[in-house]
């Protein structure tokens, strides 16, 4: 049940921030190590505003046609903004240099396009490999064993800049049994910059949600994305 006084955005915010430290701290990590993303979407902007001025500085979004509508409500020096959904191909074009991290690069095609339009437009985007870590049939993600070889063609693309990998594991109650997904990415991350590829480095590891964030930061995380703690169950 929900205290109808104590549960609003701002204290849930603070008490994610609070378990990020505790859990940083608890696993031997600097602090600061790990970003809180907040994972907006269908969260209404009056409630995102809320969030910031508790002291969110990361926002996700998965739609891209959603997170336009959000973004110029948000000052930009105060947030950042990364993309955390499925990407179609033809939205390519709407979402580079928009946002500072794409989380879900799930096919050579897709960097490359994102290649093309960043160089249309003098910039450079940094993503994340989005990784389908348990191998399951209907979920979006490269599959871990062709990671180190897609890898190797991407970080030739001179307008993408590969920052580290992301995963979501398949869903169970327990956080425990996310671990050993979150091991194995963390595991496919060092083997990849064991390829010592110019201009790749595995300094991100976006992994961990609402059930299980405290678990990934033990395993690695840098970054965690958290929606449904923060904003309270989604209705759509
Ligand atoms: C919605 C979403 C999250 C957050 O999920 P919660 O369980 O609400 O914390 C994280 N990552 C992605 C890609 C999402 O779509």
């Amino acid at each position: 049940m929900e205290s109808p006084i104590q549960d609003t955005v701002e204290t849930r915010v603070q008490s994610v921030l609070a378990k990020i430290r505790a859990a940083t701290e608890k696993a031997g990590r600097p602090a600061g190590s790990v970003r809180l993303v907040a994972a907006t979407k269908t969260v209404a902007i009056p409630q995102i505003a809320e969030g910031v001025r508790a002291g969110l500085s990361i926002l996700g979004e998965n739609r891209v046609q959603e997170a336009l509508t959000k973004i110029p409500a948000f000052n930009h020096s105060q947030v950042q903004w990364h993309f955390i959904g499925q990407l179609q191909r033809r939205k390519v074009r709407s979402v580079v240099g928009v946002f500072n991290l794409i989380h879900s690069v799930d096919s050579l095609e897709l960097a490359q396009e994102i290649d093309r339009r960043a160089g249309d437009a003098g910039h450079k985007q940094d993503v994340l490999l989005e990784v389908n870590i348990g191998n399951e049939p209907t979920k979006a993600g490269l599959r871990p064993d062709d990671v180190p070889d897609i890898v190797s063609v991407m970080a030739r693309l001179p307008h993408v800049s590969i920052k580290g990998l992301m995963a979501i594991p398949p869903p169970t109650g327990d956080p425990e049994s996310a671990r050993p997904y979150f091991r194995k990415l963390k595991g496919l991350a060092k083997l990849i910059d064991a390829q010592h590829l110019p201009s790749v480095k595995m300094e991100e590891l976006s992994m961990g949600m609402s059930n299980d964030y405290e678990v990934a930061i033990e395993e690695g995380a840098t970054l965690v994305r958290v929606g449904s703690a923060i904003f309270g169950a989604r209705h759509v």
